[in-house]
């Protein structure tokens, strides 16, 4: 059996609702990460994830590379994405039981990495529970002790752009790879994975559905879909 929990980065976008109401048809529960900008500029789109099942995460408020800016402003880019995210929950009415983070480009920050850290812990952000992910790569790299949320697997659907090449096609093969150069192999046998997806218009609009075009696979394959969950 391989077991799964599907991560969506950088909401909101105009493409949201149609996610939505995809994995709710298809029940997939999803943990999403919030760009702050893209949630007040696509505002009703968050807010219509987050009445429909999605839990929503910390993706930082302008996406930079966090290893390229200072400590100071790493700390204002999760704060201002925290007060969007607390006045996203307040007026949806929902509750908000955990804090994740993913850190923009999965950049954690050089050599402020230990300190960011420490920051992501004495703030109450939640670690998402990782103890089914046994790729012995997972705790060589320190992931399992980390707070932030990292992936396990990353579709990279989002290098689908003009002129780049990179084709639906491209992603399948990637999923199909039984041995990659780095991460984990989707579907080898008894994986436990943290997928990594995103919600772009920008691949919309070249690959329409292109969600449902790569998770009807994996429906499938059999992949079971959990629920966001926190240690
Ligand atoms: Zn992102």
């Amino acid at each position: 059996m391989i077991r799964a929990l599907l991560t969506i980065d950088d909401i909101a976008s105009r493409n949201t609702p149609a996610i939505i109401d995809y994995l709710q048809d298809k029940q997939i529960p999803v943990l999403m990460f919030a760009w702050g900008e893209n949630v007040e500029r696509y505002h009703d789109e968050a807010i219509y994830a987050l009445k429909n099942g999605a839990v929503i995460g910390n993706h930082s408020y302008t996406h930079p590379h966090f290893s390229e800016i200072s400590f100071d402003q790493c700390v204002k880019e999760i704060e201002k994405c925290e007060s969007v995210l607390d006045g996203l929950y307040s007026e949806a009415g929902v509750e908000r039981r955990c804090r994740p983070f993913r850190f923009p480009y999965g950049d954690k920050g050089g050599d402020k990495k230990e300190l960011l850290q420490k920051y992501l812990a004495d703030h109450g952000f939640s670690k998402v529970d990782d103890t089914g992910i046994t790729y012995p790569w997972w705790k060589a790299e320190g992931l399992d002790k980390d707070i932030d949320t990292f992936w396990t697997f990353d579709f990279m659907e989002y290098n689908i752009r003009p002129g780049s090449g990179f084709t639906l096609d491209n992603v399948f093969e990637r999923m199909h790879n039984l041995n990659p150069q780095s991460g984990a192999a989707l579907f080898e046998d008894d994986g436990c994975h943290l997928l990594l997806l995103h919600a772009h218009d920008e691949t919309e609009e070249l690959v329409p559905m292109y969600y449902s075009k790569i998770l009807d696979e994996l429906i499938a394959k059999e992949v079971v879909f959990e629920k966001p969950a926190f240690l």
